[in-house]
């Protein structure tokens, strides 16, 4: 062994020796400094307490359990500050209302977060598909993007808008491929209750139906096609009748009632024109109760 030494020492000039020994102690030095400008990490603790070893693994499971999902199925990728980090933002985000810094946050997308703000659209976007809602499609939207906020951090977008009748019907899709198709009315019956209401709205205006079929492309919120007006028509037309007769009853009654010389009979007062004339033919009659100015027949 000693041989072996002597040999290695012969072997190594006494100049380079100097030299390798002089560099090396320079490059220590560097790095010392280095260390030293380098600022050191500021170290925390937070110390638990478990009631058993279950559960103190079942804590550290978990933990391990969070750090592997943000790391891609590694868990040495991600630090123990990150995943607090992470675990706490995440926490104080769904229950605990910071509108301050909540509203900041949105800000820098310039989405206002609580306040009433209006949002303005340029000559591109006043063109866009609108549509008729219902409010609790609104909050059935808002649920339903919270549920998938709680399981995927990625934003959803709108991705195309179907209008059906006066109802959208829109495609939200997020960078996860999450999808959530959303219609902006509910449900009565087999019918959109907004296309519903809607033909409700066209049938007791008096409008024709070429003036609602007008109104409806000038104003770009969709409309219903003649076969679906014929058919909601063809339901809604004994309704109303009934409901009709059903009014005009109680008026009569109403009238005879404010009477109290029944056996009088009641006045009624009406603009009936003569039946000669060309422009009567078609006329609704109106009579109404002299006393109460209901319409009785
Ligand atoms: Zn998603």
């Amino acid at each position: 062994m000693e041989a072996l030494a002597v040999n290695m020492n012969e072997n190594i000039h006494p100049a380079e020796k100097r030299k390798y020994t002089k560099d090396n102690i320079e490059s220590v030095k560097r790095r010392n400094n280095m260390r030293k400008e380098k600022p050191k990490p500021i170290e925390g603790k937070i110390n638990f307490s478990a009631g058993s070893v279950d559960e103190k693994n079942l804590i550290y499971e978990m933990t391990n359990d969070i750090k592997k999902a943000m790391g891609d199925g590694n868990p040495n990728r991600t630090t123990n500050k990150d995943m607090f980090i992470e675990v706490m933002t995440f926490y104080i985000k769904n229950n605990i209302t910071q509108p301050l810094e909540d509203q900041h946050m949105a800000e820098e997308d310039n989405v206002p977060f609580l306040d009433c703000s209006f949002t303005t659209c340029n000559e591109e976007t006043s063109i866009q598909k609108l549509f008729v809602t219902a409010e609790t499609s609104i909050e059935n939207r808002i649920q339903r993007v919270t549920n998938h906020g709680k399981v995927c951090k990625s934003q959803l977008h709108l991705k195309s808008t179907d209008i059906k009748g006066h109802v959208g019907v829109c495609k939200f899709k997020c960078d996860e491929k999450h999808e959530l198709l959303w219609s902006s009315s509910l449900y009565m019956g087999d019918k959109y209750l907004c296309n519903l209401r809607m033909s409700h709205g066209f049938y007791v205006s008096g409008i024709l139906p070429n003036q609602y079929s007008r109104f409806c492309q000038a104003s770009n919120i969709g409309s219903i096609g003649e076969t679906t007006l014929n058919s909601i028509f063809q339901k809604s037309s004994p309704v109303v009748s009934r409901l009709v007769k059903e009014s005009y009853e109680t008026a009569l009654l109403e009238e005879i009632a404010s009477d109290e010389e029944l056996q009088e009979g009641i006045d009624i007062v009406t603009d009936a024109r003569h039946g000669t004339r060309k422009n009567s033919m078609y006329t609704d009659v109106v009579c109404l109760g002299a006393r109460t100015h209901k319409d009785t027949c």
